[in-house]
């Protein structure tokens, strides 16, 4: 079966079409509008969404090499994510739905970080066997969920307050670093010292995240440290960033231990744009090899928002019939055990 995914919960636009379980394309289209506010702003989201929505769908399906005939259902983002982002792909893939009189699929983003693993393409072949032990880290999200099957997902950990990409993106801004900070954050740790400063982890009951902590902890020693040398950060940044680095792939991998002693679980699938970091792909590997796990990252093309993920989602609906009618409305707070 052909499937025609969108995705639009937040800052990205973006279209893939599946053939099965396989990728035929998948085209994101970032809105850099953004980047001069250091943020997000979801007015304007809508709006490029709303610009960017039938361009990017046309590409999707000239890449694939098929046409909306050839389509056997249409699949959007129901949420979580921004409102007025959510309701450009809804609308327009309702309509899609109509007017090819094909099923409507609507997905949950959180299930489509996870089950990004098992799409299929020439860069990934293998996926996770059940139960396996997701770990979803992003701008937006930081959770740890047991996975025992396609739709039966379970939170065990998530952050009570900042996500782990919100901390790097709000450490890295008072670095002075342009939005969204981490990738550069990544880049500058490599040539500093991670040992250099220490930096409070907070501590957390259970399997749960605390990330503003850590990013309090940063400000206080940075303001300190200003006080006594103006141009303290311009000459520590190396050595800011691959300390800061190194405490929250520290917070983050303890709890990931911690949670596959607990589950007994051994297979990791990491998910999320901040699984681009090499600090946490390094660590990772390093655990692996000390502890016997088998930890899955998907290609970078699937950490970050895309609509591919969304598309495998929608496969393995339309295997189990769990299609949307078009009383389906966007949901900004969508729990991942949601559909
Ligand atoms: P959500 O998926 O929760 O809705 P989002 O769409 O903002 O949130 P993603 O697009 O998955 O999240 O990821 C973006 C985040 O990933 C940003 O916070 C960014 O700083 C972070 N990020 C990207 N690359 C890296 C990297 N190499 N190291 C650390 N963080 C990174
Ligand atoms: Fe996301």
């Amino acid at each position: 079966i052909f499937i025609l995914a969108v995705e639009s919960s937040c800052d990205d636009t973006s279209a893939a079409v599946f053939k099965n379980e396989h990728k035929l394309s998948n085209i994101v289209s970032t809105q850099e509008i953004h980047e001069i506010y250091g943020g997000v702003v979801p007015e304007l989201a809508s709006r490029a969404h709303q610009q960017n929505i039938v361009p990017v769908i046309d590409q999707a399906l000239k890449k694939a090499g098929i046409t909306l005939q050839d389509l056997d259902a249409v699949a959007f983002t129901k949420g979580p994510g921004l409102m007025g982002s959510l309701l450009v792909a809804n609308s327009f893939i309702k309509s899609l739905s109509l007017s090819l009189n094909i099923p409507l699929i609507g997905v949950n983003h959180m299930q489509g970080h996870l089950l990004a693993h098992f799409i299929k393409d020439e860069n990934q072949e293998n996926s996770p066997d059940f139960p396996f032990l997701g770990v979803t880290i992003s701008g937006g999200h930081t959770q740890l969920v047991k996975v025992t099957n396609h739709f039966e997902m379970e939170v065990i950990g998530e952050t009570l307050d900042d996500a782990i990409g919100e901390a790097f993106d709000k450490c890295g801004k008072m670095f002075g670093l342009p939005y969204p900070a981490g990738p550069e954050i990544d880049q500058l740790a490599k040539e500093g010292n991670p040992k250099k400063f220490v930096f409070a982890k907070p501590q957390v009951k259970n399997l749960d995240f605390s990330f503003s902590g850590l990013k309090t902890s940063v400000l206080y020693f940075l303001q300190r440290e200003i006080k006594k040398n103006p141009d303290f950060i311009k000459e520590n940044l190396n050595d800011l960033c691959a300390s800061f680095q190194y405490t929250a792939v520290k917070i983050l991998t303890d709890k990931i231990k911690k949670a596959s002693q607990q589950t007994q679980i051994k297979t990791i699938a990491i998910g999320g744009g901040v699984s681009a970091n090499s600090g946490i792909r390094e660590k990772l590997k390093e655990d692996a090899e000390k502890r016997d796990w088998n930890v899955f990252i998907p290609p970078f093309e699937y950490c970050t928002d895309n609509a591919a993920m969304i598309a495998i989602v929608a496969y393995f609906k339309y295997k189990y019939s769990y299609f949307s009618d078009l009383t389906s409305i966007a949901q900004a707070r969508f729990k991942i055990t949601e559909h």
